[in-house]
């Protein structure tokens, strides 16, 4: 496939560049390389990935400011999203040749002049009636290759713009949103491929992972994460060829529960160019009553290792085999050098999994070499085994049977950390490989939770359990946890009185970067978790801040606007900070001379 891509992509590029010299067009907008991608953590000019680098650390070289200069950083300008739609902001701009793209609530997605704020351009996604998000209308950001911006929408599709005017370049459908379908993660790019998952786990979809090429749009491979599922690529004619089943039909399935079994791919993926591997988070099984689906239920809440080549699984790791929690294993996998209690270094990626433990596995096998809890209460098992790399179940952990029951309608509650909501949700760490520190927005929290009977009905939601989300400690839900990969200890803690929702940036001034449910941005020493600086940004922040160079002066931006699962899913935890109020916004930030 590679090999049909890349001369098509140049012929591209030299049809645009000899378009460009006939109109006799004076400066030809700055395109987006492979390169640039690749080399994205290394080059504090531009933000060009999610992640500030596809590897996912979210670190940042630059050090203007710093644990000594933060205190003296200032609002630059800051831009509404405007009209009546708010609710959730998860959106982690973008950025390059001075230009900003930010994706908002409701599919829409601006270009911002980045030192200025002046709104360049708007798309505002067509939507319609009948989309079905799980947890909010939220977009958590744009990917840029070419000269085309890239993002998914509500509805499933995968829109590209041309990145200097907004118009639509081409747009291809991701799923029947109709079957609970939709996309809300931002798309990588990897050789020249756009590589996206799939929304949905809650409503029986099927998990995937799909490239296509990011100039066209058109199909490379599809790469389902449930077993039992066909993957297929497509040849040098555009015909869809059969690419091998993922696992094997009904190994960790009963009956026909693979055909709708979940394991969406809704949070996105990393890539490390050193193994040549994109990681993908996979979510729960579904039905969320695991009484239905007896067996672990492949590759569900798991790490799965892809070849972006060949769209074959390399590896996969299952962080909750059997899931009957809603522990969606999506979180992300971020690549680091890990170094062993023997000393020596090794190639791993680190996850802070919604089950509450942070897992360190071998990033070229998925061999599974650390894993530690990162929150105080996990009721569901004692421990990873590291032999086995299986969890130790305390089996009363597990919600109940309801067909045991006597009328068959509800099985034995359970007390139950982390809540589903997670240890961890979709709010983005960071890994710092200057103090060697993972940087985790974590969640203290528990839920009652039951199993009911439930059956697959297209479009309609398919969990068959019940529950409640339970804060644990009065004074703090949130806090950011600063944590050792070797040791497992915590470094320090900072605690916050409502849920953390929003992403971590770490730096090399010795900082790290994250916001509140509260509003505030906050700036923190990250050796010691002192907090240095905050600036309230007038609604709750749910997306990760970004920071970059411009004109020799760093940048900070952050996405403003409070919403996303909690409000919605959050049961007792929802009414506790029901005070919150909505919004949507970026901020951009940089040091006042003075
Ligand atoms: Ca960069
Ligand atoms: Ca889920």
């Amino acid at each position: 496939m590679h090999s049909h891509t890349l001369p098509q992509r140049h012929a591209l590029t030299i049809a645009l560049l000899a378009a460009a010299a006939v109109a006799g067009s004076p400066a030809m907008a700055k395109e987006v390389t492979d390169a640039d991608i690749v080399n994205d953590a290394k080059t504090p000019g531009d933000v060009v990935s999610f992640g500030l680098g596809t590897q996912g650390q979210r670190f940042s070289p630059l050090t203007a400011v710093n644990a000594k200069t933060v205190k003296n950083l200032v609002p630059v300008w800051s831009m509404s999203f405007g009209g009546e739609k708010q609710r959730g902001q998860e959106s982690q701009p973008v950025i390059h040749d001075g230009k900003m793209y930010v994706t908002a609530s409701y599919s829409r997605l601006f270009a911002i002049d980045a030192a200025s704020g002046k709104k360049l351009w708007k798309y505002e996604h067509r939507l319609p009636d009948g989309i079905m998000p799980c947890c909010d209308v939220i977009n958590r950001g744009a990917a840029l290759y070419g000269n085309l911006v890239i993002f998914g929408t509500l509805d499933a599709q995968l829109v590209a713009l041309n990145k200097e005017t907004g118009k639509v370049v081409w747009k291809e459908k991701l799923g029947d949103y109709a079957a609970g379908y939709s996309y809300t993660a931002a798309p990588i790019i990897v050789k020249g491929k756009v590589i996206t998952g799939v929304s949905g786990g809650e409503f029986g979809i099927v998990g995937r992972m799909d490239a296509r090429d990011a100039l066209t749009g058109k199909m490379v491979w599809t790469r389902p994460t449930v077993e039992g599922h066909m993957g297929y690529l497509w040849d040098k004619e555009g015909n869809k060829v059969e690419n091998g089943i993922t696992g094997t039909t009904n190994a960790s399935w009963t009956g026909d529960l693979w055909e709708t079994g979940g394991a969406a791919t809704w949070n996105g993926a990393t890539y490390d160019p050193d193994t040549n591997l994109i990681f993908a988070g996979t979510g729960n099984p579904a039905p969320w009553n695991s009484h239905l689906r007896p067996g672990d239920n492949l590759y569900s809440s798991s790490t799965v290792a892809i070849d972006p080549d060949t769209g074959k699984i390399a590896w996969h790791y299952q962080n909750t085999p059997h899931d009957g929690w809603d522990f969606d294993g999506v979180n992300e996998f971020v690549s680091f050098d890990y170094k062993g209690k023997d000393g020596k270094i090794v190639k791993a990626g680190g996850k802070a999994d919604r089950n509450g433990f942070f897992f360190v596995n071998d990033r070229t096998n998925g061999k599974l070499l650390n894993a530690f809890p990162f929150v105080n209460k996990i009721t569901w098992a004692t421990g990873i085994d590291l032999k086995t790399g299986r969890p130790n179940y305390i089996e009363e952990g597990r919600p109940g049977d309801p067909s045991a029951d006597a009328d068959g309608k509800k099985g034995k509650v359970v007390f139950s950390a982390p809540s589903f909501l997670g240890g961890k949700n979709q709010q983005q760490m960071a890994y710092s490989p200057q103090t060697g520190l993972f940087y985790v927005p974590a969640n203290e929290w528990a839920m009652d939770i039951w199993n009911e009977p439930v059956s697959y009905k297209k479009g309609a939601a398919y969990l068959g359990a019940g529950f409640t989300i339970k804060a644990l400690n009065d004074d703090y839900i949130g806090t950011m946890r600063a944590f050792d990969p070797t040791t497992g200890k915590m470094v320090w803690e900072h605690k916050n009185y409502a849920p953390l929702w929003g992403g971590a940036l770490t730096t090399a001034g010795n900082l790290v970067f994250y916001g509140t449910p509260e509003g505030f941005l906050k700036a923190l020493d990250a050796k010691t978790g002192k907090e240095l600086w905050k600036f309230q940004t007038g609604t709750g922040i749910v997306a990760p801040p970004v920071t970059w160079e411009q004109d020799g002066e760093q940048y900070v931006g952050v996405v403003s606007g409070w919403g996303g699962a909690v409000p919605l899913w959050g049961g007792d935890v929802a009414k506790r900070v029901n005070y919150l109020e909505q919004g949507g916004s970026v901020w951009v930030f940089k040091l006042h001379k003075g």
